[in-house]
């Protein structure tokens, strides 16, 4: 998943969750939801920090200093990870177990007589991909998400 859907989305379910809004949560939030993919400076991406072996201290350290902008770093980093389990695969014991898992959810729509739904499913099994290369850094939906996430971002700072 692309850094614009790392952004959008979480902006998007944060807006929607929230009774106030605070520019600096939603930054922190925004934040923790991007860095995950800061691995890619390791050498391979979705690593280190996609993993349990990160995100667990992490949780137990947000929880034990009661610190409010720990804990929204530290869901945003979570959303990420769920939402990269759905795009790939998350090696989620990585350094030690470097195979990771993802899932992936596909409806089709077949027209015969009747319009009907056809969905397919699976587990995908995987590994860490190297960081050298080229990577998708954004598409064209990526971009509209990120207009529709700005574009509520304003409504709110606007009521
Ligand atoms: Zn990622």
């Amino acid at each position: 998943m692309d850094v614009l859907k790392h952004i959008s989305i979480p902006m998007l379910a944060f807006l929607a969750i929230t009774r106030e809004l605070s520019l600096f949560l939603l930054a922190v939030f925004t934040f923790g939801a991007i860095f995950p993919d800061f691995d890619v400076f390791f050498d391979e991406h979705r690593s280190y920090f996609h993993s349990l072996i990160f995100l667990t201290p992490l949780s137990l350290l947000s929880l034990w200093t009661h610190s409010m902008y720990l804990w929204l770093f530290t869901a945003g980093a979570a959303f990420h990870i769920f939402l990269d389990f759905f795009s790939g695969v998350i090696p989620f014991l990585y350094p030690i177990k470097k195979r990771g898992l993802g899932v992936k959810i596909m409806g089709l729509v077949v027209f015969e007589s009747l319009p009907r739904l056809k969905i397919r499913y699976g587990l995908i099994i995987g590994y860490p991909e190297r960081s050298k290369g080229s990577h998708t850094a954004f598409s064209n939906e990526s971009v509209a998400m990120l207009i529709v996430a700005l574009a509520a971002l304003l409504l709110r700072l606007s009521t």
